[in-house]
């Protein structure tokens, strides 16, 4: 298959496997998906399969970090294909996160939970806000640049793209 992906920072190969389903391989950066998954798209899909449940303990893992300090109201914790923001949230306390920051070090992902959890108590980008992230994420200004350099990477079609190109 050839093709690599990004799972919390790191560089993963996707390779095949005639046994179980999909499977990662930590120690050797392997993710194992069944032969029978063989066309782009449903490598693909295991793979998102895969990555939203590492990605709804990892959540609800941050969430009880730091909901206990900003003492915000959660109502639904989602994951969402969105296409072009990390995050979102609304007034009733729904927070929505994109699928790819799964891609993303958990640094970053912090980074975008306390986000979305300090727009429970501002919503807008207001110097309050900034301040209520930094008091636990005082780095916050290099994890937002982070995104905005290598946000684009962070992207199932695109390594599944360049996967092709390898072959
Ligand atoms: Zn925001």
């Amino acid at each position: 298959m050839g093709m690599t992906i990004l799972y919390l920072g790191e560089s993963f190969k996707v390779t095949s496997t005639n046994k179980g389903n999909t499977k990662i391989d930590f120690q050797h950066k392997l993710i194992y998906v069944h032969e029978k998954n063989h066309t782009s798209e449903l490598i693909k899909s295991q793979l998102m399969k895969v990555y939203r449940q590492h990605f709804i303990q990892l959540l609800s893992e941050e969430i009880a970090i730091y909901q206990p300090y900003y003492r915000v109201e959660i109502n639904t914790v989602r994951i969402k294909k969105l296409k072009s923001r990390w995050g979102s949230c609304s007034s009733l306390g729904n927070l929505n996160f994109n699928l790819n920051l799964m891609m993303a070090p958990r640094p970053i992902i912090a980074y975008v939970v306390v986000h979305e959890m300090c727009h429970l108590m501002h919503m807008n980008h207001s110097k309050s806000f900034w301040d209520a992230v930094a008091l636990k994420v005082p780095d916050w200004k290099r994890y937002r640049s982070w995104l905005r350099t290598y946000g684009h990477l962070l992207n199932f079609d695109y390594d599944i793209i360049l996967g092709e190109q390898k072959c």
